[in-house]
């Protein structure tokens, strides 16, 4: 539980850094420019729906669809 708060703490501070790179908003699978409500509702957010759900697709058996971020 604990790793999984530090996890998501990582992730936006990855957000962070891209947003002062000029990169945060795009995807880092396909570098395409995530969808801006997908930002909204997950400003952490790394991979476009498009590259999550293809992830997540082959991530099925390891993660639950219900935590998907
Ligand atoms: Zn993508």
């Amino acid at each position: 539980m604990e790793r999984r708060i530090k996890d998501q703490l990582g992730d936006i501070e990855i957000a962070m850094t891209k947003f002062e790179t000029g990169k945060y908003g795009l995807c880092e699978t396909c570098g395409k420019p995530i969808e801006s409500a997908r930002l909204e509702l997950l400003p952490a957010a790394r991979q476009c729906m498009n590259c999550k759900a293809l992830q997540a697709k082959n991530a099925k058996k390891q993660v639950n669809p219900n935590l998907q971020t």
